[in-house]
């Protein structure tokens, strides 16, 4: 999988909101240190924590199984643009018989889970899916017979606090492998600087 932040809210934007509270904007420093402890204090430990809805992070997710993405769709508070298999399925019409066991060349479509009997499993699947778009089968029903692990991509963009939630949840260690990688992928592409927010959420060993 592959995790881009394609854009995220400079941390002033969320102290800027705290201090609308107090009227006390000349205390700011530009998200600085002086910000910085003020969104830990009221945003974190005094649990005001729609503050933190202020701050928005833009992703761009690579490479990930759509067994994934139907567990990342449950998060409601984020938004979500994803490659649609209606329009894009025909990418698969060029392309010649999947040999069993060819991880390399399987993964370029597939998220594979490491035993061999799963994936060559999805790899059938993948042959099934392509004589069934040999034969002019619109997408629109092709897709019927996608397995979970055909790799997607996606745009997702999600506020601070519900970051937190999702990071919390799924970087734990009883969630789904997959979206657990993803989980610390997203945490490893926050800003250096914006780390502290979700440092505590990080499921730690
Ligand atoms: C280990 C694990 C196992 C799971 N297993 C299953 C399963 O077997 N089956 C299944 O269906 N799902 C399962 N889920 C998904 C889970 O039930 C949630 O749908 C998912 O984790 C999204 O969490 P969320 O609702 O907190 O997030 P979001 O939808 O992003 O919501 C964020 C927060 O907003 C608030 N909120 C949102 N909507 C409402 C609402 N309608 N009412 C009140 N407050 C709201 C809540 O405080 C919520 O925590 C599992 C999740 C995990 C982590």
């Amino acid at each position: 999988m592959e995790v881009t932040l394609l854009n995220h809210t400079p941390l002033w934007v969320c102290s800027n909101a705290i201090r609308t509270c107090w009227q006390s904007f000349d205390k700011g420093d530009n998200g600085g240190e002086i910000d910085i402890a003020l969104i830990e204090r009221v945003g974190n430990k005094l649990k005001h924590a729609s503050t933190l809805e202020h701050l928005y992070y833009n992703f761009y997710i690579k490479g990930v199984s759509r067994a994934l993405l139907q567990e990342l769709a449950r998060h409601r508070i984020a938004s979500l643009s994803v490659k649609s298999t209606r329009y894009t399925l025909k990418e698969l019409k060029g392309e010649s018989e999947f040999r069993l066991n060819d991880w390399q060349n399987a993964s370029r479509y597939l998220v594979l889970s490491g035993n061999a009997d799963v994936d060559n499993a999805s790899i059938k699947a993948l042959n099934n899916l392509r004589e069934i778009l040999a034969a002019n089968t619109s997408l629109d029903i092709a897709k019927y017979c996608l397995p979970e692990s055909y790799k997607t991509e996606l745009s997702w963009s999600i506020n601070a606090r519900s970051l937190q939630n999702f990071i919390t949840l799924r970087s734990s260690k009883s969630a789904l492998w997959e979206i657990r990688n993803l989980a610390n992928a997203i945490y490893n592409a926050i800003p250096n600087e914006h780390k502290f927010i979700f440092a505590d959420c990080v499921y730690k060993d």
